[in-house]
């Protein structure tokens, strides 16, 4: 039999995990005559009582492992952590806030087994989002496909991978990951499942404004140095409208009739400073993320990882 392993990150979910835990439960019943399924929660650094909420879950069909972080490592880390240390046939990334349906599985079985590598589900509809989340996540996107030619708008990380993708992915040296955008980059033919995203289950979602503002410029980062080349392309374009400026300048001092024009010259002034600051702060930007790379610190820490064995309670009953 195929394993099959449920990814599941899992950050202050107390609320809603038994709930998502349950549905998913029911959904894999069905289909465990003909796969192996094993549930993996990862636990990223919660500080309520999402990982009682785990153990105290009852009813399940399957073994559930849970994977407590030592802290927050973010989301990205999570899945990685999942796909580096459960060996499986095939991986299921889902969040288990119930935004990512459960029922979506059994097609993205039917489609594994036509020998697809990569079955994506992509948001057909958005849920309740407020403007400013709307607005950051359709800039990002947009922005990202113009500088990298990276399409990701409504791809959401509920990915089915084949194991060879999943090895492909683990393999990449880099520590720092854009799950959506690595599976993209990867290229393998991939089948696209719409789902609508139903409300979010439990509390509000987990990213602040400015944590989804860095996260989008973090990932934009690590997918193209495009904005460096923007950059430069912008020092020569006022290189010449300087010389322009400068020659007319020039010429009116010649001729005689000079000193005009204090405004431009603050103007000019604030304008090649802050292309100047702009510059830098990218600069900076592409040198943090070397930093970052090169500290090569590990992606996570797993303080401890409990095992759960199915409780089979159609056998009790
Ligand atoms: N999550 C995580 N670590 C984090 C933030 C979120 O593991 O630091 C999990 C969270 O528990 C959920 C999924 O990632 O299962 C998506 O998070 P959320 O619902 O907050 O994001 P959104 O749906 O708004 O993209
Ligand atoms: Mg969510």
């Amino acid at each position: 039999m195929k394993k099959i392993t449920i990814l599941c990150p899992a950050f202050n979910e107390e609320a809603g995990i038994q709930a998502f835990l349950s549905i998913l439960d029911s959904t894999l019943a069905p289909l465990a005559e003909n796969y192996l399924f094993h549930i993996a929660i990862l636990n990223d650094g919660s500080t309520d009582k999402t990982a009682s909420a785990v153990s105290n879950y009852e009813a399940s069909n399957f073994t559930i492992t849970l994977c407590n972080f030592t802290r927050n490592f973010g989301k990205e880390a999570a899945i990685y952590a999942g796909l580096e240390r459960y060996q499986s046939d095939a991986y299921i990334v889902m969040d288990t806030d119930l935004q990512h349906p459960p029922s979506l599985i059994p097609q993205m079985l039917d489609y594994w087994a036509q020998g697809f590598k990569v079955v994506e589900s992509v948001k057909s509809a958005r849920g309740k989002e407020s403007w400013i989340y709307k607005l950051f996540s359709t800039a990002f996107y947009r922005g990202l496909s113009l500088l990298s030619s990276l399409e990701l708008e409504n791809h959401s990380d509920y990915k089915l991978l084949d194991n060879e993708v999943a090895e492909h992915i683990k393999k990449l040296p880099e520590k720092q990951r854009f799950f959506r955008g690595l599976v993209e980059w990867l290229g393998f033919p991939s089948v696209k499942i719409p789902f609508v995203v139903p409300e979010r289950e439990g509390d509000s979602s987990s990213w602040s404004t400015l944590g989804l503002f860095k996260y989008s410029i973090h990932n934009i980062v690590s997918f193209t140095s495009a904005p460096l080349h923007l950059v430069t392309l912008i020092g020569f374009l006022m290189l010449i409208i300087s010389i322009i400026i400068g020659s007319v300048s020039l010429y009116q001092w010649v001729i005689g009739v000079a000193v005009t024009g204090f405004t431009t010259v603050i103007l000019l002034l604030l304008f090649i400073g802050s292309i100047l600051m702009i510059s830098l702060g990218l600069i900076g930007l592409y040198l943090a993320k070397i930093y970052d790379e090169i500290k090569s610190r590990p992606t996570y820490l797993v303080q401890d990882e409990i095992n759960y064995p199915m409780k089979k309670k159609n056998q009790e009953e």
